[in-house]
């Protein structure tokens, strides 16, 4: 996800376009001695197909009820269930590449510190935007990025770890209750080597570079713990996202937890055990 990018960035610069126009004039007389000679890359708009609070740009032909689209449409429920949170109709605007070279040279023009990225989210005061390209982990990729614009078309100013740890979670296909085996098997080698979870540490990470592979890692084992163990954790969650839609503002979750539980840390490294231990009976 990229925070809070300025609108103009969304858009190619005139200059941009001047340039595309002189490549177009400077090509015609050439004709085929210009196949290497790119037009500048642009967003996808070939296709769209607007789906409740979706909007999907395509630059393919994407069949309108296919079925990564329907789960999208889906989780929208799922994390409005789960986190007690309602819904918005702000839309997503979801901009799909099918090549992945194409993708990476737009990203690059226009993103360039998100390059390396395979999808991204923007919030802007007036857009919601999803880019991703149509690689081998695309449906993960939305699910992910598409989480961070249900969660922003309705609560303001989302604490960093708990954004991407909600990603994270929503990001594992449907039906797996959250469950992201390769953050377990990280974390589990980790936790043998004596690392403890520590929610006020990440918590303190406000910057998308300074969230390590770690990092994310860790915010999803937190919210998984919240989610997935029992009631109380959930609801303190669920109470925690309420009072961050109100107010745009909610005491750091880690005091909350700490003050009911002393030892959450150790808590969670059990569930942590038995998550890797059930992994590896499976
Ligand atoms: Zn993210």
């Amino acid at each position: 996800m990229a925070r809070r990018l300025l609108q103009s960035q969304l858009f190619p610069p005139a200059w941009s376009l001047l340039l595309r126009l002189t490549f177009a004039v400077a090509c015609l007389p050439l004709l085929f001695g210009c196949a290497n000679m790119r037009t500048a890359p642009s967003l996808p708009e070939e296709a769209q197909l607007a789906r409740e609070q979706l909007i999907v740009y395509s630059d393919f032909k994407l069949p309108k009820k296919h079925r990564l689209v329907e789960e999208l449409l889906a989780l929208r429920g799922d994390v409005s269930r789960l986190l007690d949170v309602p819904v918005s109709d702000e839309p997503i605007h979801v901009y799909l590449f099918e090549d992945a070279r194409k993708y990476h040279e737009y990203i690059g023009k226009h993103y360039p510190d998100l390059q390396d990225r395979r999808a991204f989210f923007v919030e802007t005061d007036t857009r919601l935007t999803v880019h991703a390209h149509w690689g081998d982990q695309v449906a993960e990729d939305l699910r992910h990025e598409v989480t961070h614009g249900y969660l922003h078309s309705v609560i303001p100013n989302m604490p960093l770890w708990l954004d991407e740890g909600l990603a994270e979670y929503f990001e594992t296909p449907r039906g797996w209750n959250g469950l992201h085996t390769a953050h377990v098997q990280l974390l589990d080698s980790l936790a043998n080597a004596g690392w403890q979870p520590n929610l006020a540490s990440l918590e303190g990470k406000t910057q998308l570079h300074e969230m390590t592979q770690q990092d994310y890692a860790e915010a999803w084992l937190w919210v998984h713990g919240l989610l997935s163990t029992t009631r109380e954790r959930r609801l303190l969650l669920q109470n925690y996202l309420a009072v961050q839609r109100d107010q745009a503002q909610a005491p750091a979750l880690s005091s909350a937890l700490l003050a009911s539980e002393p030892d959450v840390s150790g808590q969670l490294l059990d569930h942590l055990r038995q998550l890797a231990t059930a992994s590896r009976v499976e």
